[in-house]
């Protein structure tokens, strides 16, 4: 294997990024320009008006967006069905994703961050109608490209492994589920859990329900260190999240010595002040910058965020470039020989490492048990 493209790693990180950046060694997905070559990356779709070799992505760039429906139940924009898949075939992006709506509630006068899950029933609902936009979606790729049908994703909701199950009741009942192929070419789980056993259930069923199938999983907002431990053990083919953008915005910092013995896999470079005199870490990216340089100058000093997110990103595919090249009989075991992991972190690939051998099926029996519900998740606001 060529350990410089990423072709072949079984599962991928998708950066979420800019669309640009001012240091063009900073632009990964660019190959002439780039300090660190990596051609994956997920941008938001309102970002886009035109497809996206205008913006200095080409083919060769794994280009992912979301399908607009969370921006939508956040007020953000107005897409519809139609306008979705549309926008989204016009910038070519690389996967389609069905327009969703996800069955969570904005608290009260809260920011975006702070959702609540839907009632079980209200849930449902919502389920069987994002079914019908999708396959009406899908109806209109035939039409209009039906080359695209094997990149368009489903995406599956719920909170729990019954209503997970319930979408594949109801694809069952629409298309008949052994024709799903004909209709996607692949699924999404918007697999939010902060609960490590929901949010291994979650992998778990997609393991056994689309990957066992051959069918590629995206798992949507999953990807800090910790769930990427989870997310290539079970094999899942892309997952996105922010994680090295944080070091943009927060100056967070990602582990890249190699072990984490204690104080976990990230931390934060600005509540103690710039700690380093000197180079001090050899990737392509800070092998390239002058951090005390820029930190000297005002108008410099907001850039050193763009380097720890390249610096973050990099480090990043290296751990899933590990994670990836482990056996996965023994990636539990060398797992924890080598990252400090905390107690449910270990449990959830014990509860894997189950339903290997004993199907997952089982192994839920037996683990379902440890979820812990969250109460703030449980109030209905229906
Ligand atoms: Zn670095």
């Amino acid at each position: 294997m060529k350990i410089s493209d990423y072709t072949n790693l079984k599962s991928k990180y998708i950066p979420v990024a800019n669309l640009s950046c001012e240091d063009k060694g900073l632009e990964f997905w660019n190959e002439e320009t780039a300090y660190f070559y990596y051609p994956y990356k997920l941008v938001n779709l309102m970002q886009f008006k035109s497809h996206k070799s205008n913006y200095g992505i080409d083919d060769n760039c794994f280009l992912l967006c979301d399908s607009g429906g969370f921006q939508v139940i956040t007020g953000k924009c107005d897409y519809d069905w139609e306008s979705s898949i549309k926008q989204q075939l016009l910038i070519g992006a690389t996967r389609l994703f069905a327009f969703d709506t996800p069955p969570i509630t904005k608290k009260h006068d809260a920011s975006n961050a702070l959702f609540v899950d839907m009632a079980h029933e209200k849930t449902k609902e919502i389920i069987k109608m994002n079914i019908d936009i999708a396959l009406k979606q899908s109806n209109y790729l035939k039409q209009n490209a039906p080359d695209r049908i094997k990149d368009f994703f489903y995406i599956m909701h719920g909170g729990s492994k019954e209503l997970l199950d319930y979408n594949l009741e109801v694809l069952d009942e629409k298309i008949g589920i052994e024709n799903y192929s004909k209709y996607f070419g692949g699924v999404c789980y918007g697999a939010k859990s902060p609960e490590r056993i929901m949010f291994t259930t979650n992998l778990l069923h997609a393991r056994e329900h689309f990957i066992k199938k051959g069918l590629p999983v995206h798992i949507l907002g999953a990807g800090a260190p910790y769930k990427m431990v989870l997310l290539v053990r079970c094999e899942m083919t892309t997952f996105d999240s922010g994680t090295a953008l944080s070091g943009q915005t927060y100056w967070a910092w990602i582990n890249h010595m190699g072990t984490a013995k204690s104080g976990g896999l990230v931390g934060s470079l600005n509540t103690h002040g710039w700690p380093f005199d000197g180079q001090f870490c050899d990737c392509p990216v800070c092998r390239n910058v002058d951090y005390n340089k820029l930190l000297s100058n005002e108008e410099t000093r907001k850039s050193v965020g763009e380097y720890i997110m390249g610096h973050n990103l990099y480090q990043m595919v290296r751990m899933t470039t590990f994670l990836n090249g482990l056996k996965k009989d023994k990636y539990t075991e060398v797992i924890q020989e080598f990252v400090s992991l905390p107690n449910d972190v270990i449990q959830a690939l014990e509860y894997i490492d189950l339903a290997d051998k004993e199907g997952f099926e089982v192994a839920y029996s037996k683990y379902k048990h440890f979820i812990k519900k969250d109460k703030s998740r449980q109030e209905s606001l229906f």
